[in-house]
């Protein structure tokens, strides 16, 4: 039985499921109580749709209100929880909704006045019966010499006193939430919380004097004092180690079986390589020669490869891919490039067909929109091996795609795709090697925790001829000006890109700004102005493009777009890029779009237009733009200048997404987690002693799910 390949075992293992003590925190959030389906939307929007997210919503704040004097001790403009006599109501006049309600309270030392403007008649006799005693807590003010408190932040019976006079924990808010309604929500959240077992070291947990997983979270989420709000507290550090260690465990996990799969060595004569070269109207940069070599002597080894290949855009990564994907032809096998959206798929096939065909060599096309006969056609030929290369979507790795003898997979813009997706797709073939590129550079201190120690290679130096794009910054009050600019780069044959603001998360507020303003554009251009955004399907947005790049008519002048256009895309005669709202972007996502201009011959220009309420730090960071074109430099100042957590919070950092680490408090701890799950997995490699179960609960409480079928098992 030992003898089975690892491989096989391992794939028909079904993985095991979500351990049932998590049960009760990954319900739908609606399951608590006080959220029905419109306040749930809102917490589903802040920070996810299952209750375990609220656990990782962590205060920002805190009110106390455990100062509850008798009203003639009451310090006005301190919170306080009072103990007040509810002595009578003043509605308004019905004509006049300007008046506020008006409540009268008193205790034995003196009287106060609660304040509701708008306030409705049924609720407030309900939460505040006159003659009975309650407890209200707000902030109290002296006007004309009389104590009153205007909204009052809560009002509760005696027996609620516990929950309301205590340190209240602030947490941010999002739009149709108030901190009421989500503080509720995150303390239910946290009454569903279980008690876990425990998954780490215990020698180290007490080394660190940490507590228990479940007594931390509590503890995060009770802060009593400013200094409990940090990343740096015990609690909040217990926390994010368990993060990183979910995250750590799962790339090794994931590793390690990459790496019990024998290796297939892949060596290549160098001839077709050699054609192309030779094709190619440019010399190559002294880095892309040095990736190739560093990919070539990985894919002749006996261990399979993964590396990463970064470089700007621009920086001329395809073609050291192409040349990997020759190597694989020249040894008899196949190769595959996979890109996230099908017009970088159509793109790549565009650039990498015609050089494949120059050393006689087919590449084929395969993406979503491939249906019936011509697809199964074009499967067969992949099966059979007749065709060596092919280049597509995810549509590459569905189920019933399969190669004669896949040598290689290409992975473009990686980090749009999951980890277990490119599982997949190495998966199809024996030993498949992986290249991972991106254009997002990685600052080194985050390709630990994306990666783990993962094998990389860069493309720093730019190719010849390739011109600086002039990048400025200007108010959104310039807009006229920037019209203006428009019109003269049109006139003299330019093209323009017109990029939308990101309006939060919301795909259709994206869509519905750009949609304006090509409104207005074609207003002064008429019909020179196209529109993409993402709501449109892959053959509309391709349409579009085509006619901006120019190979189909009527061809235009100006494309207005949402950050659909981010990554891939050439359109050589693209001079002018003009970005609204910039200060909503990351800058490495600024300087990928950026990438998209000044590829042809002409000088070009990126505008970046700021709001109105842009403040001054946000301006000082869009000046990192102005200032250098290196996009590794870039990378590193947005780090510097947002934070890692920030960075690291964001999809388009093209890093794992954490909601507890805080790289400015937490940098040590990467490490020192990479370790710790190097030896769980050298020690315990089936995850199936008493801390090995417990990790497994672990990566599911991280949704790391995807790893545990990769645990070796018996
Ligand atoms: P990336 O994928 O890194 O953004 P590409 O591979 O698309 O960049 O290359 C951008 C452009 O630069 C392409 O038109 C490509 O043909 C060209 N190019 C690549 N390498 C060189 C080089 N060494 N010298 C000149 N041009 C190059
Ligand atoms: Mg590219």
């Amino acid at each position: 039985m030992s003898a089975a390949p690892a491989q096989e075992n391992e794939t028909v293992v079904p993985p095991r499921s979500r351990p049932e003590v998590l049960f009760p925190i990954f319900a739908p959030v609606t399951a608590l109580k006080g959220v029905g389906p419109r306040i749930g939307k809102n917490i589903e929007r802040l920070v996810g749709e299952q209750v375990v997210n609220l656990l990782w919503h962590m205060p920002s704040g805190l009110i106390d209100r455990r100062y509850s004097p008798a009203l003639s001790d009451l310090e006005p403009g301190r919170v306080a929880t009072l103990e007040l006599t509810v002595n009578k109501h003043h509605p308004p006049p019905a004509a006049n909704r300007r008046i506020p309600y008006r409540i009268d309270c008193s205790d034995e030392t003196g009287e106060i006045t609660l304040i509701y403007f708008h306030g409705r008649k049924d609720y407030l006799s309900k939460a505040l019966p006159e003659g009975e005693v309650r407890l209200v807590s707000g902030t109290a003010e002296l006007y004309d010499g009389r104590l009153q408190i205007t909204h009052p932040d809560m009002v509760g019976g005696l027996d609620e006193r516990e929950s309301i006079m205590r340190v209240q924990p602030v947490y941010p808010l999002t739009e149709g939430l108030s901190q009421n309604v989500l503080g509720k929500a995150i303390a239910g959240a946290l009454e569903r919380a279980p008690d876990l077992p425990e998954w780490l070291d215990p020698a180290f947990l007490k080394e660190r004097g940490w507590d228990s997983w479940h007594e931390a979270l509590l503890a995060a989420h009770s802060p009593t004092e400013k200094t409990d709000l940090y990343g740096g507290t015990q609690a909040r550090t217990r926390l994010a180690y368990d993060e990183v260690l979910a995250s750590q465990l799962a790339i090794s996990l994931v590793r390690s079986h990459v790496r019990r799969q024998p290796g297939c060595p892949t060596v290549g004569n160098g001839q077709l390589r050699s054609k192309v070269l030779t094709a190619l109207p440019f010399m190559l940069t002294g880095s892309q020669e040095k990736a190739m070599e560093d990919i070539a002597d990985d894919m002749s080894s006996e261990h399979r490869m993964l590396r990463l290949l970064q470089g700007d855009v621009g920086s001329g990564k395809t073609v050291v891919a192409l040349m990997a994907m020759l190597t694989a032809v020249e040894a008899g096998r196949q190769a595959v490039l996979m890109a996230p959206t099908e017009i970088l798929a159509q793109q790549h096939f565009a650039t990498i067909a015609p050089l494949a065909e120059a050393a006689g060599v087919e590449c084929v096309q395969l993406t979503g929109r491939d249906k019936g006969k011509s697809r199964t056609a074009l499967l067969e030929r992949l099966a059979s091996g007749e065709v060596p290369l092919a280049v597509g979507t995810h549509a590459l790795f569905q189920d019933d795609i399969a190669f004669r003898d896949l040598a290689l997979a290409v992975v473009d813009e990686q980090h749009r795709f999951g980890v277990h997706q490119r599982m997949l797709l190495a998966d199809k073939g024996n030993a498949v090697d992986v290249l991972l590129m991106t254009a997002t550079p990685i600052p080194r201190t985050l390709m630990l925790a994306a990666y783990g120690d993962l094998d990389e290679s860069q493309l720093r130096d730019k190719p010849a001829g390739r011109k600086k794009v002039v990048t400025t910054t200007a108010s959104v009050d310039r807009l006229e000006d920037a019209i203006a600019g428009v019109r003269r780069q049109v006139e003299s044959g330019g093209k323009v890109f017109w990029v939308c603001p990101l309006v939060e998360e919301s795909e259709t507020i994206d869509v519905a700004a750009a949609t304006a303003r090509y409104a207005a554009l074609q207003q002064r251009f008429g019909e020179r102005v196209g529109l993409v955004h993402g709501k449109m399907t892959g053959k509309e947005k391709d349409a579009v493009m085509a006619r901006f790049a120019g190979s189909d008519k009527p061809s235009l002048d100006i494309l207005v777009a949402t950050t659909v256009i981010e990554v891939g895309v050439d359109v050589p005669d693209a001079t002018v890029m003009v970005i609204e709202h910039a200060e909503r972007f990351g800058l490495a996502q600024l300087h990928q779009l950026r990438g998209r201009i000044g590829r042809g011959s002409r000088e070009a220009t990126c505008l970046l237009l700021f709001g109105r309420e842009t403040g001054k730090t946000a301006r000082e960071r869009l000046k990192v733009l102005r200032e250098t074109d290196d996009g590794f430099e870039i990378a590193e100042q947005d780090l510097r200048l947002r934070g890692a957590g920030d960075v690291l919070g964001t999809r388009q950092s093209g890093l794992p997404e954490f909601r507890l680490v805080d790289l400015d408090a937490h940098a040590e701890l990467l490490a020192i987690a990479r370790d710790d799950a190097r030896l769980i997995i050298e020690r315990d490699p089936e995850l199936k002693s008493a801390r090995g179960n417990a990790l497994r609960t672990l990566l599911y409480l991280f949704e790391r799910d995807a790893a545990v079928r990769y645990a070796r098992t018996g």
